[in-house]
């Protein structure tokens, strides 16, 4: 079994003060393991290594395709362990193990595509406007990069930062959440057996306000990535200011899913319901926001319902479950309160609203599939991002007004719509101003398309190539092959530079 214990150096180490944390399954609340619970002095040890690694290891002057193998053989190792991470992921969050096996894949070509990145950056040869010169730019490893993650979908969100980063060569000391460290602790053994050196990967774990904060903030940090909350990224902004490090923020969400009267209207709840209760609505580009045309709105509504009631609750290993349940009661009493507030707003509930009543759901943090209708742009259950299983349905009547309304937010992660329409898909989805925007899909990413947000949604881009360049800084090297006298300074008679 994977050490239960911080990787720092390539060795596994408890916190230096001695401190730990039982890690729960939202399900039933059980303890499923203990870990460290680290503070500032382990994260600065942690970053210590990298620096080493970074400054004088063999890791960022390997060749890329060199690099490249041990990711390719850390993506087999990920394929072959695929269902004990599986059910850590299942255990550490509550979502069913077949969405965790799902995660599984992607992680694994994840690092796969990575691998193949690692030895296609050749750079470029600039055509230099001076005579026997030759200018090239070539991208180099940032350096030490501090990658933080948040608790939604540990593994895949830590294996979006940490392939890239590795492909280019950098160093890496990886903050999973704190309450859901196991798959990246697993990640983090497989990444030694794939032969990565000691240093290159180093994993600490303890909560944002301190072991990430000092990854933010530490001047031996060239660059930290970032997943979470936009007020976290606030902070993260700030506290990296001291050394000016590069900074990438993937935050979060409230994304505008729009129906027009011609779309397949079954279709289009199919793909409503997978948008919002896919992990129980905690998903950064969960469809939370319904926007539908008035000729369809009612009968789309009622098929929505009627498939709303049907979804089964569950343990994230029985047989049937559709949906699991939130990740802790802290979070659970946040979804209750944004319900209340959706009422006294106005919102009209039409399902769910609450915690379910059945006894055999008592000890998880379940909260029932929930639909308001009548919504309007100004309300806060439209406007704020829940994380939860909450949906809401707003009225619109024509194309310009559903664009102006949809874009009338102050995230831009991520929008969808359905149309039959050519003309109309390419006005649309040109005028959504959000870092993705599917068209008769919706949550659709993998590893070659970038993802990232416009506005408060974040800065950077993570997966395909523009994830990678993140990690990288562009280097110009001019050389002069046959340097001639300037004579600018200092230069007497017919030598002196006339100036011209
Ligand atoms: P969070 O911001 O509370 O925490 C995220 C991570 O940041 C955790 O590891 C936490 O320990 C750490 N952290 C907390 N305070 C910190 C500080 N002061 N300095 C440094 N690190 C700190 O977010 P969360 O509740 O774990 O995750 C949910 C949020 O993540 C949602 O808002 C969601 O939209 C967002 N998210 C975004 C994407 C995306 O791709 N855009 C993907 C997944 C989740």
């Amino acid at each position: 079994m994977t050490p239960r214990k911080m990787y720092v150096d390539g060795k596994w180490v408890d916190a230096r003060s001695g401190k730990t944390r039982e890690i729960i399954n939202p399900f039933d609340q059980e303890v499923i393991a203990r870990v460290p619970e680290g503070d500032r002095a382990d994260a600065r040890a942690a970053v210590a290594a990298a620096r080493r690694a970074f400054d004088g290891g063999p890791w960022p002057r390997m060749t890329g395709s060199e690099r490249g193998g041990h990711l390719r053989r850390l993506a087999r190792l990920i394929r072959r362990d695929r269902e004990e991470l599986a059910e850590l992921e299942t255990r550490d969050t509550g979502k069913t193990v077949e969405e965790s096996r799902w995660d599984m894949d992607g992680i694994a070509d994840i690092f796969d595509y990575y691998a193949g990145l690692a030895d296609k950056e050749s750079g470029e040869v600039i055509a230099s406007p001076f005579p026997r010169t030759t200018s090239l730019a070539v991208r180099e490893p940032v350096g030490v990069c501090g990658q933080i993650s948040p608790w939604n979908y540990p593994l895949l969100q830590a294996s979006w930062k940490m392939a890239p980063a590795l492909a280019a060569g950098c160093a890496i000391v990886m903050k999973p959440s704190e309450i859901t460290p196991l798959t990246t602790l697993k990640v983090t053994e497989l990444a030694a057996e794939a032969g990565i050196p000691a240093g290159v990967v180093n994993t600490v774990l303890g909560p944002g306000a301190t072991v990430g904060a000092e990854l933010a903030e530490s001047h031996d940090v060239d660059l930290i990535s970032f997943t979470g909350g936009v007020e976290t990224g606030r902070k993260i902004i700030q506290a990296a200011a001291g050394n000016v490090k590069k900074i990438a923020l993937e935050l979060g969400g409230k994304n505008p899913h729009i129906v027009f009267g011609d779309a397949d209207v079954d279709m289009a709840v199919d793909y409503a319901l997978n948008g919002v209760f896919f992990h129980a609505g905690q998903i950064c580009s969960a469809g939370a926001r319904l926007m539908v045309q008035e000729d369809i709105h009612d009968r789309f509504v009622d098929a929505l319902l009627s498939r709303m009631q049907r979804i089964r609750l569950g343990g994230g290993f029985e047989e049937g479950t559709e949906m699991g349940p939130l990740i802790s009661a802290e979070h659970l009493e946040k979804v209750e309160r944004y319900a209340a507030i959706a009422r006294e707003e106005g919102a009209r509930l039409r399902l769910g609203g609450k915690r379910p009543d059945d006894p055999a759901l008592r000890k998880g943090f379940f909260f029932l599939p929930t639909l308001f209708t009548d919504c309007t742009d100004d309300m806060r259950i439209v406007r704020e991002e829940v994380f939860g299983p909450i949906v809401t349905v707003e009225k619109f009547s024509g194309e310009v007004e559903a664009v102006d309304r949809a874009n009338n937010t102050d995230y831009g992660l991520a929008a969808g719509f359905w149309t039959r329409n050519p003309d109309r898909i390419h006005r649309v989805s040109r005028a959504l101003r959000f870092g993705t925007v599917w068209v008769n899909d919706f949550n659709v990413y993998f590893a070659q398309a970038p993802w990232g947000g416009y506005k408060r949604s974040g800065m950077g881009r993570e997966l395909g190539r523009a994830g990678y360049e993140e990690y990288t800084e562009i280097k110009h090297i001019y050389q002069n092959h046959d340097p001639r006298p300037v004579n600018w300074f200092g230069a007497t008679g017919d030598e002196a530079h006339d100036g011209g």
